[in-house]
C-alpha cells in the first residue's frame, strides 16, 4: 500500500507531488494521458496572475495572491523560466475606466501591490504599440509568464527524482474502499492501494469525485481558443495585454512568451464535451478582432500554430478543495488562475494532510533542485564547447529553427518524467516548435527516440495511441 495516490499529472497534481516528495510519504501519480501535463496544463495563457481579478474572501483569490507570491522563487528551484513582465487591462470607454478602479480596488483587498491606473499617454510610455483606441488601463507590476508545462514536468520530474512513482496511460474508473485505504482501479484492471486519495483530475474532478460517493459539485469544460505567432512578434509588447473582462472570464490576451513568440487568446465557450479541443474559424476571428484592437501592428500572417484549452468550471464559483471522505481529497474546480495558484494550493493539501494526522517526518535525502532544462542554450560558447569536447552529440543542431541539439534531445529523453513521442520531445526541448513546426526535424527526432527507447522506426508515434509517423518501408535491405 502506498501513502498518497494522487490522480492527475497535470499542473495541480505534479506541484501536490513535488510538494509531498520532501516527505517519508511513497507517492503515486496516475495519469490516464500518455505523459503528463496534456489537460488545461498544456493549453492555457501562462500567465502568472496578480490577483486583482477573483473575488475577495475566496480561496480562489487567497491561493491566486499566495501562489503569485511563491512562483518565482517556485520556478527558480524547479529551473523553469520565469518572467516578471507585468500586466495591463486596457479599456476603451468610460465604463471600462470604472471596471478597471473596481478591479484595482478589489486587488488591494486581496493584498496585491503594485496596481496602477494609467491614462492612454502613461500606458504609451511603456507600451508604444497599444491600440489605437484604448483610453485607459490598470497596471498589475507583479503579473509575470511562465511555461505551464514546463513547470508541471519539472514537478513532477523533482518528485520522480525524489522517489515517487508515474503511471501512465492510467484511466481511472473505478475507486473502493480497502481496509483503511483506497483501491484506485484503471480501465485495464491495474490498480493502486492508497491511505490517502487525491483527486488533481482537472476537468473530469467531479467524475472521479462521484466514484466515491460524493456528488457535491460539478465540473464543466469552457473552451479557449488560441493562435501562436512567429518569434519575430515577441518583442511587438513586453506586458501581458488584458481586455476589460467580462463574466465570462478574462478576455482575450496579447501575450508575450517565456520563449519569445505572441499569443493571442482564449475565447470563452461553455461546452458540453470534455473533450472537445478542436478549433474553429469563428473563434480565430474573435482572437483576431479583439487583439487588433488591443495592441497595433499584430501580423497575423506569422501565426505559427492555434490549439485550444478547457478550463474546469467548478459548480461553486470557487476553488473546490475539500475532503468529502477519510483520507480523500478533492482538489477540483481549478479554473484560472489555476496555474498561478498551483504552489498555494499544494502548500494548502499539505495543511490539510497534516491536519488529517498523516505524519510528514522530512526526508534526509530529499533533493530541494532541479537543473534548468534548457540550461544547455543559455552557457557560454566556452561552457558549450567543453561539453562538446566529451559529447560531440551536442554539437549537432536537429531542430534549426529553435536550434536543439542531439545532447539535449537525447538528455531529455533520459531524465524524469521521460518523453515516449514526438510531442514530449517538443515540450521539454522546444525541438518542433518552431517556424517550420517540425517539417525539417522530425525524421531525426523519430530516429533518436527509437533509439534511446529501443524500439522500432515504425513505432515511433507523434503523441501516443496509433498516431504512427512512419507505417512502412519503401526500400528493403540493408
Ligand atoms: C484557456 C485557459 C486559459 C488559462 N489561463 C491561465 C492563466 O493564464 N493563468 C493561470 O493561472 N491559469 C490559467 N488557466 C488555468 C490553468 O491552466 C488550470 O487551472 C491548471 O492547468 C489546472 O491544472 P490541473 O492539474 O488541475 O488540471 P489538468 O492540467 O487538466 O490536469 C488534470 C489531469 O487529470 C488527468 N485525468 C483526468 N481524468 C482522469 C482519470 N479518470 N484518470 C486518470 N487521470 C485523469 C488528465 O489526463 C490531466 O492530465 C487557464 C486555463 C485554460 C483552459
Amino acid at each position: 500500500m502506498v501513502d498518497v495516490c494522487i490522480i492527475g499529472a497535470g499542473v495541480v497534481g505534479g506541484m501536490i507531488a513535488e510538494r509531498l516528495s520532501k516527505y517519508e510519504l511513497s507517492l503515486t501519480i496516475v495519469d490516464k494521458g500518455g505523459d503528463v501535463a496534456l489537460g488545461a496544463t498544456r493549453a492555457n495563457s501562462a500567465i502568472v496572475h496578480a490577483g486583482f481579478d477573483a473575488k475577495e474572501g475566496t480561496l480562489k483569490a487567497r491561493l491566486n495572491v499566495r501562489g503569485s507570491q511563491m512562483m518565482e522563487e517556485t520556478c527558480k528551484r524547479l529551473g523553469v523560466k520565469y518572467k516578471r513582465n507585468g500586466s495591463l487591462v486596457v479599456g476603451f470607454s468610460d465604463e471600462d475606466r470604472e471596471t478597471l478602479k473596481e478591479l484595482k480596488a478589489r486587488g488591494e483587498k486581496n493584498g496585491v501591490t503594485g496596481l496602477e491606473l494609467l491614462d492612454r499617454e502613461q500606458i504609451l510610455k511603456i507600451e508604444k504599440n497599444i491600440g489605437d483606441s484604448v483610453t485607459c488601463a490598470l497596471l498589475a507590476k507583479t503579473g509575470a509568464i511562465v511555461c505551464p508545462y514546463e513547470l508541471c514536468m519539472a514537478a513532477v520530474g523533482l518528485a520522480m527524482d525524489n522517489g515517487a512513482a508515474l503511471k501512465l496511460d492510467f484511466d481511472v474508473v473505478k475507486i473502493e474502499r480497502e481496509g483503511e485505504g483506497y483501491r484506485v482501479i484503471s480501465g485495464t484492471g491495474e490498480s493502486v492501494l492508497a491511505k490517502c486519495v487525491i483527486n488533481a483530475a482537472g476537468v473530469h474532478s467531479d467524475d472521479i469525485a462521484a466514484l466515491v460517493g460524493d456528488e457535491s459539485f460539478t465540473v464543466h469544460a469552457r473552451r479557449g481558443e488560441y493562435m501562436l505567432l512567429d518569434k519575430e512578434c515577441g518583442r511587438l509588447i513586453s506586458h501581458t495585454v488584458f481586455r476589460c473582462p467580462s463574466k465570462m472570464g478574462k478576455g482575450i490576451l496579447v501575450s508575450p512568451t517565456v520563449d519569445g513568440n505572441l499569443l493571442l487568446g482564449p475565447t470563452a465557450e461553455d461546452i458540453d464535451d470534455k473533450s472537445d479541443v478542436k478549433t474553429t474559424a469563428e473563434g480565430i476571428a474573435k482572437i483576431r478582432a479583439s487583439a487588433a484592437e488591443q495592441v497595433s501592428g499584430v501580423d497575423f500572417g506569422k501565426v505559427i500554430t492555434s490549439f485550444t484549452g478547457l478550463r474546469s468550471v467548478g459548480s461553486t464559483g470557487d476553488f473546490i478543495i475539500n475532503s468529502p471522505t477519510d483520507n480523500f481529497v478533492n482538489v477540483a474546480g481549478i479554473e484560472s488562475p489555476g496555474l498561478t495558484s498551483a504552489p498555494a494550493i499544494a502548500e494548502y493539501v499539505e495543511g490539510m494532510l497534516y491536519d488529517m494526522g498523516i505524519t510528514l517526518s522530512e526526508k534526509q535525502s530529499y533533493i530541494s533542485e532541479r537543473r534548468p532544462t534548457h540550461y544547455f542554450s543559455s552557457l557560454t560558447n566556452e561552457e558549450k564547447n567543453e561539453i562538446i569536447k566529451e559529447h560531440p552529440e551536442y554539437a549537432r543542431v536537429i531542430c534549426r529553427c529553435e536550434l536543439v541539439t542531439e545532447g539535449e534531445i537525447r538528455e531529455a529523453i533520459r531524465t524524469n518524467p521521460p518523453p515516449r513521442d514526438i510531442d514530449g520531445v517538443k515540450r521539454r526541448t522546444r525541438a518542433t516548435m518552431g517556424r517550420c513546426q517540425g517539417g525539417f526535424c522530425t525524421p531525426s527526432i523519430v530516429e533518436i527516440l527509437a533509439e534511446e527507447l529501443g524500439i522500432d522506426y515504425e513505432e515511433v508515434t507523434k503523441l501516443g495511441g496509433k498516431s504512427y509517423i512512419n507505417i512502412g518501408k519503401t526500400k528493403s535491405g540493408d
